[in-house]
């Protein structure tokens, strides 16, 4: 299916092109432990980026950082032009960088209610006018309502637009997160371990949806992934974190060769590469 360009867009002319994310020298402490030293990385704009690294590598903190939780101790954090070190999480969604959560956190109402919540912060019309059911607030609202549905289908919950989240599947659960993000109309997409917990089949399902919202949307997507076969098939570039250090970053071919790579992974040395 094709989906109209997002929000915003020249009716009939592609989306343009999201700006490059780029992270520079960003540092995070957290009570005598640096859980990110000055790590510098950019998602090109419509790549695929996958950042990887052992538990506790400080992939989620780095996350936590680009979407506003967190503030680091240095560093910068740039869409494009705009600064979003220090910025608040709201504002950074507005500014087109949504994200998922690594531990789903989406257990009340319907599929549709939860991706309305995603369509709230881009609702012109505001809550106050919504309760006042101002003129012009219904139109508002369905065409939300329309693009939601659209959104679903992209993300293969069409079926199940309007079951309880509560009844759904683990696998369609991690899939709403996604939907969610995706209703934000974000130009670059963090998805914070989308496979994690998943079984085969689920997981060639949501890889595949990945790749259709990245075609589809053309959307930058920063991936924290676990899954090696996942990040090879979809990552343009990957860049590996160890104990909050950059200790790799290329293609997904050099990563599986690289060395300080193997060795953070199966604590071996690896080839001396001289
Ligand atoms: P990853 O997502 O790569 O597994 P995290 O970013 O969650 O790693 O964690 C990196 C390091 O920072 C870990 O040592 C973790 O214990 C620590 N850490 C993460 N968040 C906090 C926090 N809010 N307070 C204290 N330490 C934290
Ligand atoms: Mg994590």
């Amino acid at each position: 299916m094709k989906l109209r360009p997002t929000a915003g867009a020249v009716p009939g002319l592609p989306p343009a092109p999201p700006p490059e994310l780029s992270v520079r020298d960003v540092t995070v402490r957290f009570a005598g432990l640096t859980a990110l030293d000055a790590v510098s990385f950019t998602v090109a704009p419509g790549s695929v980026h996958a950042l990887i690294g052992p538990n506790g590598a400080g992939k989620s903190t780095c996350f936590n950082v680009l979407s506003g939780l967190y503030r680091p101790a240095s560093g910068q954090v740039r869409l494009g032009d705009t600064p979003l070190t220090g910025l608040p999480p709201h504002r950074i969604a507005a500014l087109g960088v949504a994200r998922t959560f690594q531990n789903i956190v989406t257990t009340e109402g319907t599929v549709a209610d939860n991706l309305m919540l995603g369509r709230h912060v881009l609702s012109r019309a505001g809550f106050a006018a919504t309760a006042l059911r101002l003129p012009g607030v219904a139109r508002e609202q369905r065409a939300h309502l329309d693009r939601a549905r659209e959104i679903a289908e992209l993300t293969g919950l069409a079926g199940h637009f309007d079951t309880p989240v509560a009844l759904l599947s683990y696998g369609d659960c991690k899939r709403v997160e996604l939907a969610r993000a995706l209703c934000l109309e974000p130009r670059v997409l963090l998805l914070d371990e989308p496979v994690a917990g998943m079984n085969a089949a689920e997981r060639a399902r949501t890889a595949g949806t990945v790749d259709a919202v990245r075609a589809e949307l053309g959307l930058s997507v920063l991936l924290v992934e676990h899954d090696m076969g996942l990040v090879m098939r979809l990552a343009d570039e990957v860049t590996v974190l160890d104990f909050g250090r950059r200790i790799a970053h290329g293609s997904p071919d050099e990563i599986r060769r690289h060395p300080e790579v193997l060795r953070a992974y199966l604590g071996t040395p690896g080839e001396d590469p001289a």
